[in-house]
């Protein structure tokens, strides 16, 4: 069941800070998500390429789709000529098949890097020295076909609220780093993806300009 009053809400706390709304509709149907579509919602994210393919096609063309789930680097192809953000680079290798699928098609691709802050071994993500390394290349003029705009990140799934915070400033921090360093203020860095149903408000005080909720619009989703 779509919760249109949680959506509502929550674009009330967010549109005056200026954080983007990801409504994140995997496992759901196309009808749930044209219900937020026809209350003006645009964004939206999905972590399985073949179910964002599928769904891709037959919604309407200005959705702007943000791939957010652990990317195959042979599945790059299948979503480059539509994607609007891929939030989940996360290995010097995919941003090389990114860029190069890109080039093909003609688009500058806009992605996030993903960083492991959680301590869920689980959990995919580059550390501080791997971005480091990655934005050396980047600097360099490696790509052309693909756009740092930010990081991504998921704090640990856990009840330790104070411990959540941390893990999303420790983000926000290197964000912010970055930002005044390797990218000297350019505006075009400038998203930080922390924030899902259970964390965001957290996230939203750590300094997240994009939170990704699922459950809290769409309902619970089924396991498997
Ligand atoms: C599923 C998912 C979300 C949304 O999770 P909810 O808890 O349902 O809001 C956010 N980010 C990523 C990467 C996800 O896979």
């Amino acid at each position: 069941m779509v919760n249109i009053d949680a959506w509502k809400e929550l674009k009330q706390q967010l549109d005056p800070k200026n954080i983007t709304l990801v409504a994140v509709s995997k496992t759901k149907p196309v009808s749930d998500i044209m219900a937020f579509y026809d209350q003006g919602q645009k964004d939206f994210g999905e972590n399985y390429v073949q179910e964002l393919v599928e769904k891709a096609k037959e919604l309407p063309k200005d959705i702007r789709w943000h791939f957010i789930g652990h990317l195959q680097t042979n599945k790059v192809k299948q979503i480059v000529p539509f994607v609007h953000l891929i939030h989940s680079v996360d290995r010097l290798k995919l941003l090389e098949e990114i860029d190069k699928q890109a080039k093909k098609v003609d688009r500058v691709i806009d992605v996030l890097l993903q960083v492991y802050i959680a301590e869920e071994e689980t959990k995919f993500g580059l550390d501080e020295k791997e971005v480091v390394q990655l934005l050396d290349h980047y600097s360099a003029g490696a790509f052309k076909n693909v756009r740092i705009r930010g990081m991504m990140g998921m704090a640990s799934f856990s009840e330790d609220l104070e411990k959540v915070r941390l893990e999303f400033r420790r983000l926000a921090n290197m964000f912010t780093f970055f930002s005044d360093t390797v990218f000297l203020g350019n505006r075009d860095f400038n998203i930080c993806s922390i924030g899902m149903t259970g964390d965001y408000h957290i996230a939203i005080e750590e300094g997240s300009t994009m939170v990704r909720i699922g459950s809290m619009l769409f309902g619970a989703r089924n396991k498997n």
